[in-house]
């Protein structure tokens, strides 16, 4: 059997790029897994209390981008969710993102209106110009107090560097608002696949010319499989046998516990914002789905630095350090690399699909 394409990694990248390649181009496909699942990092499964958990954390689905949104839908219904944080600060619980809520409980203020709070944060931001970091970014919005308690130990524990080593884009992904909007996410579309992830990859994935085989390392099978291109989203590192040294990832442990008890926190997630507690956050899943059941499962999550590769590291470096490997791209022939871990990009679901998707029109059809 010949393939058109191989593709490495069945995640969002891998999953989006061999639909649109069976669907569009009629091309048969070989998608090549070393887990024994679908769905990359948005993986879900029930566990044995019957909760439906994300087995590499929480992933909330918010986008801007109908495209992005519309194009899911073929393969998924959805449930509207709309993402609340609480930070553990303390031993106090706070809204976060911050917002009024947050600076009177944490001040003993009394700030009603959006202006009292916009007045506050002017009178303790402090100028940064140019933002180089993601200090500067909290800083220069909220002021020092702010950020030290609720960015600054928050952002050691998850990438054990201070906020200022690493790019502005990191803290800055977090809304700082003024009014009571405790909401994660401000985006327009904020669901929940109603069936789970991994039943939405399933239909994703569904398609007579789409073969996947799991478990196993594309490495392992290069010399068997005939083929005439590939699609690569796995780690450029790996990809290029760490040539140019190995890219620096964060990795995560996680831990579930299941309880017998409906609920065990009072939001769906909860940062630990200081050093009382080592884990960064708690997910309680049952929030995310709206399920039932007299018992409850919850992940702790420890940032560790061996392990699966989940999190790209920004920083000027590390970023120097990928385009080394992006320059060896430009002399291979048919290998196109889209992907979180290909691109070396701290993507969201949804930016992944939409530029899977602008990658399949702009080049890889062309090609
Ligand atoms: P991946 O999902 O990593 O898929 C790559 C696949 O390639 C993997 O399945 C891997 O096993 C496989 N692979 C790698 N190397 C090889 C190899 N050598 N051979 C064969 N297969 C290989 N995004 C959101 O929008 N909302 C969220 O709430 C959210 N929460 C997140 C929470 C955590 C803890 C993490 C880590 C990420 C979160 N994300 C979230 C980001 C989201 O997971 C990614 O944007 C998305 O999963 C990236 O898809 P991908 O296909 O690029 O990569
Ligand atoms: N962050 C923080 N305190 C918080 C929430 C986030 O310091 O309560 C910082 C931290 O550096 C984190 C980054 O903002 O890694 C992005 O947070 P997000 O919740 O988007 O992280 P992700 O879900 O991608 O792990």
């Amino acid at each position: 059997m010949k393939y058109d394409y191989m593709i490495v990694g069945a995640g969002f990248s891998g999953a989006v790029m061999a639909e649109r390649l069976a669907t569009q181009m009629n091309k048969k496909i070989l998608i090549v897994e070393k887990r024994n699942h679908v769905g990359g990092n948005a993986y879900d499964e029930f566990d044995e209390h019957g909760i439906l958990i994300h087995k590499y954390g929480p992933h909330i689905f918010h986008t801007n981008d109908k495209n992005v949104f519309d194009y899911l839908s073929k393969f998924t219904e959805w449930i509207p969710y709309e993402h609340k944080v609480l930070a553990n600060y303390e031993g106090e619980f706070y809204p976060i993102p911050i917002n009024r809520i947050t600076i009177n409980k944490l001040y003993e203020k009394n700030f009603k209106s959006d202006i009292e709070v916009e007045n506050y944060y002017e009178s303790v931001r402090q100028k940064r110009n140019p933002i180089l970091n993601s200090e500067d970014i909290i800083v220069s919005q909220v002021g020092y107090d702010l950020f030290d308690n609720f960015f600054r130990n928050y952002t050691k524990k998850q990438w054990d560097m201070e906020p200022k080593d690493l790019s502005p884009s990191v803290c800055g992904r977090i809304p700082i608002r003024t009014n009571d909007d405790c909401r994660y996410f401000s985006d327009k579309y904020q669901f929940m696949p109603k069936e789970g992830y991994t039943k939405m990859f399933e239909g994703i994935l569904k398609h007579k010319n789409i073969e996947v085989i799991l478990n196993t390392d594309y490495k392992s099978i290069l010399s068997d499989v005939k083929f005439d291109k590939m699609i690569y989203t796995g780690p450029i590192d790996y990809f290029f046998d760490y040539m140019h040294g190995e890219l620096p990832y964060r990795s995560i442990r996680f831990e579930f516990e299941n309880q017998k008890k409906e609920f065990i926190q009072s939001a769906a997630v909860v940062n630990y914002v200081d050093f009382a507690e080592l884990f960064t956050r708690v997910t309680e899943y049952k929030y995310l789905n709206g399920q039932t059941s007299d018992c409850s499962t919850i992940s702790k999550e420890y940032a560790i630095l061996e392990g699966e590769p989940y999190y790209p590291i920004p920083t000027n470096q590390n970023r120097k350090n990928s385009l080394l490997y992006k320059r060896e791209i430009k002399r291979l022939k048919n290998i196109t690399f889209c992907g979180r871990l290909a691109e070396y990009q701290y993507y969201n679901m949804d930016q992944v699909v939409a530029n899977t998707i602008k990658v399949f029109n702009k080049s890889v059809m062309k090609k």
